[in-house]
């Protein structure tokens, strides 16, 4: 057969096998830039989803002064943002909650890791008088000291809300100072401008401070009283005295917890008066380093 078809008529078929072999050539190489895009999407949705997940905890969607439920998984990253190397600085958180937890009664260690100044969680606006200590927590159930002080410092990025402390009470009972007690801080709304404010860290939903967490609150606190010159019967509040918040939820929801904190702090600052008014009574680390 193939014989008898003229000339014309082979060289039309030889061009049309042609331009089907073309056609599925073009149709094998757009499938597989497909599939690549494909595969390529899906990699980068997972990769994308890992941080997504944690940044969204960071959004604060109370709109209040205090902190939301949130937790940060990268406890380096509050160190290279404050200009630390990554792993020098990890070991370093890691290892301040071990030097504060080594306090003695009469001696409480605070790690500085203050805040970039910016307007969301360091305004840098002087604290001219401190009439109260205002007692928080965080809301954020197992969180801690570092990733709760992460949180105020990436405010500065993500501009979610204003919030922040002076210190931040660790479950070991580790004490991390933000801002220093002559600049306000965004804790305690209207009382923000007489006040320093300290959040407490938790273990569960109840709010219930642990062993650890209640000294360290105990002593701290009552240095801020000797510091200021202030008594434990009105210079220690609760956000909830401010502004009716449920803050610090478990001192709220138990009147006789709240008065037993207020009574040990007092009897704390009788009996260690000058230890509290001492120079050495306080010991500094920055960022876990002496
Ligand atoms: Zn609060």
């Amino acid at each position: 057969m193939e014989e008898l078809i003229p000339k014309k008529k082979g060289r039309k078929r030889r061009k049309r096998r042609i331009f089907v072999r073309l056609m599925i050539w073009l149709i094998l190489v757009f499938a597989m830039i497909g599939m690549i895009t494909v595969v390529a999407l899906i990699v980068y949705g997972i990769s994308k989803l890992v941080p997504k997940a944690s940044s969204e905890k960071t959004v604060n969607t109370s709109g209040s002064y205090d902190l939301p439920g949130v937790s940060i998984d990268d406890p380096q990253t509050s160190a290279v943002t404050s200009g630390g190397s990554g792993t020098a600085a990890s070991s370093a958180t890691a290892s301040a909650s071990a030097i504060s937890v080594s306090s003695s009664d009469e001696h409480l260690n605070i790690d500085l890791q203050l805040l970039t100044k910016n307007p969301y969680s360091r305004p840098g606006t002087t604290l001219s008088n401190v009439n109260a200590v205002v007692i928080h927590y965080t809301a954020s159930p197992k969180g801690t000291a570092a990733e709760n002080r992460e949180y105020f410092e990436d405010l500065r990025i993500f501009k979610t809300t204003k919030a922040s402390s002076h210190f931040i009470v660790g479950l070991d009972g580790e004490v991390v100072q933000c801002i220093p007690t002559r600049e306000i801080a965004y804790a305690s709304n209207n009382r923000n401008k007489d006040t320093v404010a300290i959040e407490c860290c938790h273990e569960d939903k109840t709010g219930k401070f642990n062993e650890k967490t209640l000294d360290s609150m105990k002593k701290l606190t009552a240095w801020l009283l000797v510091k200021f010159g202030l008594s434990a019967d009105d210079g220690i509040i609760r956000h909830y005295d401010v502004s009716g918040k449920l803050c610090p939820k478990y001192f709220v929801e138990h009147e006789d917890e709240w008065k037993k904190f207020k009574d040990s702090v007092a009897e704390y600052v009788d009996e260690h008066r000058a230890a509290l008014a001492a120079d050495d009574y306080l010991t500094f680390t920055e960022f876990g380093r002496t």
